[in-house]
C-alpha cells in the first residue's frame, strides 16, 4: 500500500485557507522509503486554526508500524554511515535547493495547518533552510583531531562517528524549522533517523521527506511516524534509538528526558519559555517599540523567542501608552489574507488557556490596558482568533507572569533600576531568551554578563542565532548538555573515537608497567 507515487508533495492540492474539500486526506507515515497509510483505526484531525475545517487526518500510529520505522532506520545505517560524506553534503546540496522551489507550497502548508501569516510561514522555511545550508559543509563540521607523535612512533587522532538511528519529536509551533533543525544535521553526520511531527501540524514534515528523498536521500534513511504520547513513549523506551531530539512543552519535555535517560539515551530538550524585555530610557523609543510589537505578536505570541514580557525601567514605562496605539493598529486575520500581521492561535484549548491567563492577570490586580479576547474576524467567524493584548502592572507574583502565556500577550513590569529589572529576569523559573534595549555599551554589556538566559538579544528581540552557532537555553528551558545545531548540534549527532597508532621497529623487550609518553 505504497502512496509514493500518488502523493507527490502532500496537501498540495489543498492549497488555500478556504479550500473546499472532498474527503480530507489521511497524512502517511514514511517508512523504509514508503509513503504508506497508517493501518490504525484512531486518528486525530488537523485543524485550520482560522476556519476549523479538517484539512487532513493524522493517524496514531501502530506499534508494529512504528517498529517497523525502527527496524528501517536500523538497516539502512551502515551503508548510510559509509557513504562518503561529500555524497551526503550533495544530498543537503540538491535538498535546499528543492526546499527553496518549493517554498510557496511549504508555506501554504504551514499557514493552513499552523495559521501563522504567509509571510511569517516563509520565514519558518528559511530559517531552517540555513540549517541545510549549514549541513552542506558537514565534512568540515565534523573533522576529528590529530596530534603526532605523542609518544615515539605513536601518534593519536580522533574521529566523529554517526551514533545509529535518532530520533526528533517536534512541536506545533514551527512546523519546518523545527524539522528542519533535527534530521538534516543527523543524517548528514551520518545516521538515520525517526521523525514524529507535531500531530497539529503534520504537513510540512511530510513535504519536507518528500524534498529530501527527491534530493536523494536513500529508503530508510528518514522515517515518519506519527501520533502523540504512545509514539513518544516508544521512542524513549525503543533499544535502538541511540539520541532524541525534543522541543516542546516542559510537561512533555521533561518526561521524555527522564524516560529517554532511563534508557540511556543521549537527549537534548528545547522548552518552554518566558522571555524578557528589558527596556532602558535611552533606548531609542521608536525602533524599541516597533521590536518589541513584532516581538510579543509575531505568530501571534506562539514563538518560543516571542518577548512575552516587558521590563520597563524608570521613565520608559511612559511608553505604554504609544505601545497601546500601536498594537491597536495591527490586522488579525486568517494568515493566507495578504495584509494579515497575525493569524490565529493553534486551537479552541489553546485560545481558552490564553483568555483565562488574560483574566488571572485581571483579577490579581493588573490592567488591561488592550482587550483582544472578544475578536470578531469578518469571514473567519469561527476562527481561534485573539487580538493583540496588554497587561500592566504585572508583578512576579501573578499566575500571567509565571506561566508561559503562548499567545499574542504581552505582560508589562516596571522596575525602579537596571539592577532591580535584571533581578526580575534571573528569578523567573525560564531562561530561554533576554533582550535589552538600549543606547549604552555599557548597560548593554551588564545586561549580556549578568543575565541567566540563553539567547541574549541587544536592541535585537527573537535573537533565534544562525546555524553557524547553537540555539541554546538555561533553566528550565533546556534539559541536556549538547544543544541543536552549530558546533554542538554536530557533537549530538556523533560520538568521539580516539584511535592511537604506533608505525615503529617491534620492541624486543617485554614490560608490563602502564605505557606512558616518558620514553
Ligand atoms: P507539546 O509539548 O504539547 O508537544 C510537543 C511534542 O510532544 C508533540 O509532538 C506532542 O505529540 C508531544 N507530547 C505532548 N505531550 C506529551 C506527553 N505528555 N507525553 C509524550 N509526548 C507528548 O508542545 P507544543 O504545544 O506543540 O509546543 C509549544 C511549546 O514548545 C511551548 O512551550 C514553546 O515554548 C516550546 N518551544 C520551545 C522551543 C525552544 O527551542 N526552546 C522552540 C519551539 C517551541
Amino acid at each position: 500500500n505504497s502512496l509514493r507515487p500518488l502523493r507527490p508533495h502532500f496537501l498540495a492540492l489543498r492549497s488555500s485557507c478556504l479550500s473546499t474539500s472532498m474527503d480530507p486526506p489521511r497524512v502517511p507515515n514514511l517508512i523504509g522509503g514508503s509513503f504508506v497509510d497508517s493501518q490504525s483505526s484512531s486518528h486525530i484531525d488537523v485543524i485550520n486554526p482560522a476556519t476549523q475545517e479538517v484539512v487532513s487526518k493524522v493517524p496514531l500510529t501502530t506499534n508494529e508500524e512504528f517498529k517497523a520505522a525502527v527496524s528501517a532506520a536500523k538497516q539502512a545505517f551502515p551503508l548510510w554511515r559509509n557513504t562518503p560524506i561529500t555524497t551526503r553534503q550533495r544530498v543537503m546540496l540538491k535538498f535546499q535547493e528543492l526546499i527553496r522551489k518549493n517554498m510557496d507550497k511549504l508555506a501554504m502548508s504551514i499557514t493552513t495547518e499552523q495559521g501563522k501569516t504567509l509571510k511569517d510561514s516563509h520565514g519558518d522555511i528559511f530559517r531552517g533552510l540555513e540549517v541545510v545550508e549549514h549541513a552542506c559543509g558537514m565534512a568540515t563540521l565534523q573533522m576529528g583531531e590529530y596530534v603526532p607523535n605523542v609518544s615515539n612512533g605513536v601518534d593519536t587522532y580522533s574521529i566523529r562517528e554517526p551514533l545509529g538511528v535518532c530520533a526528533g519529536i517536534c512541536p506545533f509551533n514551527f512546523p519546518a524549522m523545527i524539522p528542519l533543525w533535527m534530521f538534516p544535521v543527523a543524517v548528514t553526520c551520518g545516521n538515520t533517523y525517526i521523525l514524529k511531527p507535531s500531530e497539529k501540524d503534520p504537513g510540512a514534515s511530510v513535504i519536507l521527506a518528500e524534498l529530501a528523498m527527491e534530493a536523494g536521500l536513500p529508503d530508510g534513511v528518514l522515517n515518519i511516524v506519527h501520533g502523540t504520547n504512545d509514539t513518544v513513549n516508544a521512542i524513549c523506551d525503543d533499544e535502538d534509538i541511540r539520541a532524541v531530539s525534543f522541543v516542546g512543552s516542559n510537561t512533555a519535555g521533561m518526561h521524555i528526558y527522564a524516560r529517554a535517560a532511563a534508557k540511556g539515551k543521549r537527549i537534548q530538550s528545547n522548552m518552554g519559555a518566558k522571555n524578557h524585555g528589558l527596556v532602558l530610557p535611552d533606548a531609542n523609543i521608536d525602533a524599541t517599540l516597533n521590536a518589541l510589537l513584532a516581538a510579543a505578536f509575531g505568530a501571534a505570541g506562539q514563538r518560543c523567542m516571542a518577548l512575552s514580557t516587558v521590563v520597563f525601567v524608570g521613565d520608559a514605562k511612559s511608553w505604554e501608552d504609544k505601545l497601546v496605539e500601536r498594537a491597536k493598529a495591527l490586522k488579525v486575520t486568517c494568515g493566507s489574507e495578504p495584509d494579515a500581521d497575525l493569524g490565529p492561535v493553534i486551537s479552541k484549548q489553546a485560545k481558552e488557556r490564553i483568555c483565562r491567563l488574560i483574566q488571572s492577570g485581571v483579577e490579581d490586580g493588573a490592567k488591561l490596558l488592550l482587550d483582544g479576547r472578544n475578536i470578531v474576524v469578518p469571514g473567519y467567524e469561527k476562527g481561534n482568533f485573539i487580538g493583540p493584548t496588554i497587561l500592566s502592572g504585572v508583578t512576579p507574583d501573578m499566575e500571567c507572569y509565571k506561566e508561559e502565556i503562548f499567545g499574542p500577550v504581552l505582560v508589562c513590569m516596571e522596575a525602579s533600576s537596571f539592577d532591580e529589572a535584571i533581578s526580575i529576569i534571573n528569578k523567573n523559573k525560564y531562561g530561554n531568551g533576554a533582550a535589552v534595549f538600549t543606547s549604552s555599551g555599557a548597560a548593554a554589556r551588564k545586561f549580556q554578563m549578568e543575565i541567566e538566559a540563553g539567547q541574549i538579544g541587544i536592541n535585537v528581540p527573537i535573537p533565534v542565532p544562525l546555524p553557524f552557532f547553537s540555539f541554546t537555553g538555561n533553566k528550565a528551558s533546556f534539559a541536556g548538555d549538547l544543544n541543536f545545531y552549530g558546533k554542538a548540534g554536530v557533537d549530538f549527532f556523533t560520538q568521539i573515537k580516539t584511535v592511537t597508532q604506533q608505525w615503529k621497529d617491534i620492541p624486543t623487550s617485554v614490560s608490563l608497567a602502564m605505557p606512558t609518553s616518558q620514553k
